[in-house]
């Protein structure tokens, strides 16, 4: 295997403190679950994650459970196993990992946080179908195993404009798992607490987007590596204060790393943008072989999937429709396009890499030409890898190292 060529990458300083946010989110869970208070409920990814805290519930995320599976390769063992019982290794090897993990009575918790010895049990699963099918699945088999409630909102997919139409059906849709959930948490839905947890939730996106908006200075004090771990606040803490906290400091870091010149790369030749999931069981091995080509993959879809501009505590039903509805994942290609050719222009880039993720189509944007037509329209180049989030059967490092080498250098040729 070829020697990736040295270049120093950065890390930021409060990347230790997002660890330590991390682990007091993990451990509260546990010690609710083991107590059976406050409740547990668990959300999807961009479900609905504010009318669980407006009640009072932690809440888990079997995402970033499956997401860890991955970074400690503990997934592509696991994920024969589901597929024994039945859910296909064409389907979301989040899914696949996570059911494996279960059957097998394994996570990664317990090593990274000592004392924990399994995920929180669920008193509710809670979904929402914008960013595919699978999860409801994932979901309907622990709400069986568990034998726990399972309430969902189901979106709509391919969605150019959101109209007043998609809004009020998905408003409906939002204020009807209502009264399941005030059952589960055995009180009422507080508005005063709902509008508060929205306004947190606003203000951690908010943060977070801007935190993602610092990567447009030449050189980027970030990498889309680093922001797959420090996303950790925006995905799981939305709608608490700790995540608004965490990301003042790395807002902070980061204007201080724009104002003093200093790049996440000590040498940043090329400015990538990343569309579609990371390889979680090599975010290392990918960072170090694009810094080592002086390539800083800087900004990414993916990393931005958890700012929701919409919230507006004046409107919390109203505006939380929206803002789950107008995420790209739900969107169709042609405003996916314009979306990224905005990002393209504002983070200067040079080039980008589509991840077709194999089992996950709905973040591989790249099999029905969208590659050709934004490269035509831009004059940007791109580079298709194929891998997967998780199973790590489905890629090749050789080949993956290889495209990415030649891609560099043809960008190199354009300079
Ligand atoms: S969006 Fe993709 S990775 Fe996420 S749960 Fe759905 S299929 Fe899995």
């Amino acid at each position: 295997m070829t020697e990736d060529k040295k270049n120093v990458i950065r890390r930021l300083k409060t990347a230790r403190d997002l660890g330590k946010f991390m682990a007091d989110y993990y451990y509260e869970l546990d010690a609710a679950a083991k107590k059976g208070r406050p409740k547990v409920a668990w959300c999807t990814s961009v479900g609905p994650a504010e009318i669980l805290r407006g009640l009072g519930f932690l809440t888990y995320f079997p995402e970033t459970h499956s997401a860890m599976l991955g970074t400690s390769r503990m997934a592509t063992d696991l994920i024969p196993k589901a597929n024994a019982m039945g859910y296909s290794p064409d389907i979301c090897s989040y899914l696949t990992a996570d059911i494996g993990a279960f059957v097998a009575e394994v996570t990664p918790l317990s090593k990274v946080f000592p004392g924990i010895d399994s995920v929180p049990r669920p008193d509710v699963l809670v979904f929402n179908t914008n960013q595919c099918r699978d999860v409801q699945d994932w979901f309907a088999w622990y709400a069986e195993k568990y034998d726990v409630p399972l309430v969902g909102v189901h979106t709509y997919r391919g969605v150019l404009d959101v109209t007043p139409d998609h809004i009020t059906s998905i408003t409906r849709q939002m204020e009807n798992i209502v009264e399941p959930l005030e059952k589960v948490a055995g009180r009422k839905l507080d508005m005063d607490e709902l509008r508060q947890a929205v306004t947190l939730s606003r203000e951690c996106s908010d943060l977070w987007e801007q935190c993602l908006a610092a990567a447009a200075a030449i050189p980027s004090p970030l990498t889309f590596f680093d922001g797959t771990t420090l996303m950790g606040p925006a995905v799981v803490g939305r709608g608490t204060q700790k995540a608004i906290d965490a990301y003042k400091l790395l807002l902070e870091e980061l204007e201080e790393r724009v104002e003093n010149g200093i790049g996440a790369l000590e040498d940043e030749r090329f400015r990538i943008y990343w569309e579609g999931m990371p390889v979680w069981g090599r975010l290392s091995m990918h960072s170090k072989l694009f810094a080592g080509l002086k390539a800083n993959v800087i900004a990414s879809t993916y990393c931005s999937s958890w700012v929701f501009s919409a919230l507006d505590p004046q409107d919390p039903f109203g505006s939380m429709a929206r803002a789950y509805t107008e995420l790209f994942i739900v969107r169709s290609d042609e405003y996916k396009e314009a979306y990224i050719k905005d990002k393209l222009k504002f983070f200067s880039i040079d080039g980008i890499v589509y991840h077709d993720a194999k089992t996950c189509p709905y973040n591989s944007n790249c099999r029905y030409g969208m590659p050709q037509r934004l490269e035509a329209e831009t004059g940007i180049p791109s580079l298709t890898i194929n891998g997967d989030l998780n199973d790590l059967r489905l890629l090749s490092d050789e080949q993956t190292r290889t495209n990415v080498e030649a891609f560099i250098e043809q960008l190199e040729e354009n300079k």
